[in-house]
């Protein structure tokens, strides 16, 4: 089984003569047929709103796609909320879903009145002390123990660090209306990069059910359930891509057996993907630029964890084209590494690839999301640019590459790089 890249070996060619690799390359088409198909899934909920999760993909170009597509914006720091408001989301197109919040944040996010999804029973009276609360509060739900589906586990809740507990959630409902909150969220996110039709069912469920027993235990007028992120992408590619159509049913299911019967009809559903919105739609394109062979065989890249990091940081498996090689066979044993002083640098450990000569254009799929955010500059290296190939064949480019300049740029104050290019 494989995967295919989304650009052909010919196109990225020439891709390549207008922008030096490495660079992070993004389908216009494929984000926008997808935003359009987790839309028609939920077109039975007339509030249905997809908030994307601004840290997946923080690039003013995809966020004002995925506007145009009808998505909000999820953020979670005073910066996300910076470049959220530079785009022209207005108040309940944005979402803010923090933890551990400083005070600065929350007043831009009052400031923009952003609908704020609250981390803590405590976050109550610090809101209301640094920033006034406002008429709508959101509040995250945390049922601790295992999260399962099919008895298998998906993750533990319970040592998560989000969240309010069940007891919680009712104490603070009613502490909120007693402060004069008028209308209620509720939020979960239990399991991340989640490719099971059920997650999403089995969540609503659960924030379902929750919002019935809170409507009966407060009287809050509870207004959108919000099911977060967690829908996965195939990575590897045996795995099945989530049927979005069918989750959609799936939690339409749960809505008319749970909130209908409760006189909760009028919820509005909203989602806050960022890996299944965006991962699928972006690579990363590198270059072959050293080989070497010791005891291993290694191919090296113009790329490193600094443009990628989940391999590095999770062993997230990333799959590897050789463009031009697709139909060769992948008999050369392979770690496939970036220039890093870190031996944890490697896009790929022991894969089975066609023979790799210096030169070839190495494409890491998935990188659409968490991949250029989760950046870093570690031994000085800069981020690469970002490229969107347009709906009609052409590309734009919608972030330059770091340049030493930029590396410098916090010693300003020093007046010792001034000269830097
Ligand atoms: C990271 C995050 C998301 C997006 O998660 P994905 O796995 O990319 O779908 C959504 N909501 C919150 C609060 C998050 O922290």
């Amino acid at each position: 089984m494989t995967k295919k890249v989304f650009v052909e070996k010919e196109q990225l060619e020439e891709i390549v003569k207008q922008y030096p690799t490495p660079f992070h390359l993004y389908d216009e088409k494929g984000i926008r047929e997808n935003a359009r198909k987790l839309n028609a899934a939920f077109a039975w909920n007339k509030g249905f709103k997809e908030y994307f999760a601004v840290k997946a993909t923080p690039t003013p170009a995809i966020l004002q796609i995925l506007k145009e597509e009808g998505c909000g914006v999820d953020c979670s720091t005073y910066t996300e909320l910076m470049m959220s408001d530079a785009l022209g989301f207005k108040g309940d197109e944005i979402m803010f879903s923090s933890n551990v919040t400083p005070k600065e944040d929350f007043q831009l996010a009052r400031k923009l009145n952003a609908t704020i999804n609250l981390d803590d029973i405590t976050h109550i009276d610090f809101l209301e002390e640094t920033a006034g609360l406002p008429e709508t509060v959101s509040c995250r739900f945390n049922p601790g123990g295992e999260f399962t589906i099919n008895n298998e586990i998906m993750d533990k809740p319970e040592d998560a660090k989000y969240g309010f507990t069940r007891p919680q959630l009712t104490e603070g409902f009613k502490k909120l209306m007693a402060k004069g909150v008028k209308h209620f969220g509720l939020h979960s996110f239990l399991a991340s990069n989640n490719v099971a039709d059920e997650y999403y069912p089995i969540l609503a469920g659960i924030l379902f059910q929750t919002a019935v027993e809170l409507k009966e235990e407060t009287g809050a007028d509870i207004t959108f359930i919000n099911l977060s992120g967690g829908i996965g992408i195939p990575y590897l590619p045996e795995q099945k891509a989530a049927d979005v159509a069918k989750i959609g049913e799936g939690v339409r299911k749960a809505f008319e057996e749970i909130l209908v019967p409760a006189g909760l009809g009028d919820v509005a559903i909203y989602t806050e993907l960022g890996r299944y919105m965006l991962g699928p739609y972006g690579c990363l394109v590198a270059t072959a630029i050293h080989e070497k062979h010791i005891y291993k065989d290694y191919i090296g890249l113009d790329a490193s964890a600094v443009n990628l990091l989940r391999p590095a940081m999770y062993g997230a498996y990333h799959h590897i084209t050789v463009m031009g090689k697709e139909d060769q066979p992948a008999d050369h044993l392979y770690d496939v590494t970036g220039g890093l002083c870190e031996n944890n640098d490697k896009f790929a450990i022991n894969r089975m690839l066609p023979k790799i000569d210096i030169g070839d254009l190495v494409v890491i799929h998935d990188t659409g999301a968490h991949g250029f955010s989760m950046g870093y500059n570690y031994n000085g290296k800069l981020r690469s640019a970002e490229i969107l190939l347009k709906e009609d064949g052409g590309t734009e480019m919608i972030r330059r590459a770091e340049t030493p300049a930029d590396y410098f740029a916090t010693f300003d104050f020093t007046g010792l790089f001034k000269d830097v290019k």
